[in-house]
């Protein structure tokens, strides 16, 4: 059964006409899901009985159920039971401007980024927006406090699951429901040109992040399987097109591998390629993972690859990390209990 946090306020309106009742029940039932936080129909105290009961029949509440969370010091990660026992992990990050969780938007991913561990288990399924919106308000409850960011970074390639991910960034959004402001929303993709081009298009003002990796085809083929499907200028040109249409800043995340990417000629490369572009450059030091062979950069040739970049008047910096104790860093996240 459909979960009612898988309605946005529209749907739930027409819902409500569709059964033969008035429009502002939604606006009752969205008060209760998101600002007094019920778990049950049957503490919505102003909805008559035979309505509740319909919606009884029709929607689930809660639809995940939290499994495990693990603590650090600036960092939790949360690992969820899907109602068809998939699994799922999120991260709470504490920031000084506020509580920032990175969600994820499917059940494993099959884009097969070589360094990434979620993509290890090939796509089960995309998540519902409810499921995402879960995430959301679980962690919310644990911490007993309000999340203020949200970044679409965990497992999944969020534009492979463009419509559901649509649907959560409107519920989300909406102002009497959770209310997060979509410039605090970020969305990452390895590069699908075509929802790029539609994102252009979507009108909320949600940020959006490129996984890019590498300053060229040769290497970025290597790394990345998507780029023989969308090819590095072709991802350039349509970044180029959403710029000039939103007027907004793209980040790139450039992920550093020891002799893979990380040369001076690659720094040199890669201002080149988003020279012009109202961009900034997200240099993230990798996450060693078990399985991928990739080492981490050393320090040094981090900091001369942020310095070429910075001399040429490029906004960028470097991730700061979070969260490596528990792995629950980026590239980290996977879709498997028994793995933990
Ligand atoms: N599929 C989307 C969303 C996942 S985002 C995308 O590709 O953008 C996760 C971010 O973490 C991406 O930038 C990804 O490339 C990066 N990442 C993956 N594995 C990593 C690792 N081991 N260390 C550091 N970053 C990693």
């Amino acid at each position: 059964m459909e979960s009612i946090y898988n309605k946005s306020f529209d749907e739930l309106v027409s819902y409500f006409e569709s059964i033969g009742q008035k429009k502002f029940k939604a606006t009752q039932v969205f008060e209760w899901l998101y600002i007094k936080r019920v778990k049950s129909f049957d503490e919505m105290s102003n909805i008559k009985k035979d309505i509740i009961d319909r919606l009884k029949e029709d929607f689930v509440i809660e639809d995940i159920s939290l499994e495990k969370v693990e603590r650090d010091i600036e960092v939790n990660k949360y690992l969820f039971t899907l109602n068809d026992n998939n699994h799922i992990e999120s991260v709470l990050m504490r920031h000084d401007y506020g509580n920032s969780i990175c969600i994820s938007s499917q059940v494993g991913c099959n884009m097969g980024c070589r360094f990434c561990e979620s993509g290890r288990l090939k796509k089960v399924r995309n998540l519902t927006a409810g499921e995402m919106v879960e995430q959301i308000l679980k962690v919310e409850e644990d911490i007993n406090e309000r999340i203020t960011h949200v970044v679409i970074m965990g497992i999944g390639e969020p534009f492979d699951n463009y419509d559901n991910f649509k649907r959560f960034v409107e519920i989300v959004n909406y102002q009497k429901g959770i209310n997060i402001g979509s410039r605090h929303i970020t969305v990452s993709t390895c590069g699908i040109i075509p929802k790029i081009r539609e994102f252009s298009e979507f009108p909320y003002q949600v940020n959006l992040a490129i996984s890019l990796h590498a300053p060229n085809n040769e290497i970025r083929d290597k790394l990345m399987p998507i780029n023989k499907v969308y090819p590095i200028q072709d991802l350039i040109k349509e970044i180029r097109n959403y710029i000039k249409v939103t007027n907004r800043r793209v980040t790139f995340e450039y992920i550093l591998l020891s002799g893979i990417n990380d040369s001076e000629s690659c720094a040199n490369e890669l201002c080149d390629l988003v020279k012009g572009l109202n961009c900034y450059i997200n240099l993230i030091p990798y996450n060693e993972t078990n399985n991928s062979g990739y080492k981490r950069s050393k320090k040094d040739t981090i900091s001369n690859f942020y310095d070429i970049i910075k001399k040429r008047k490029i906004n960028v910096t470097i991730r700061r990390e979070f969260g490596s104790n528990i792995s629950a860093a980026c590239g980290q996240l996977r879709s498997k209990k028994e793995d933990l």
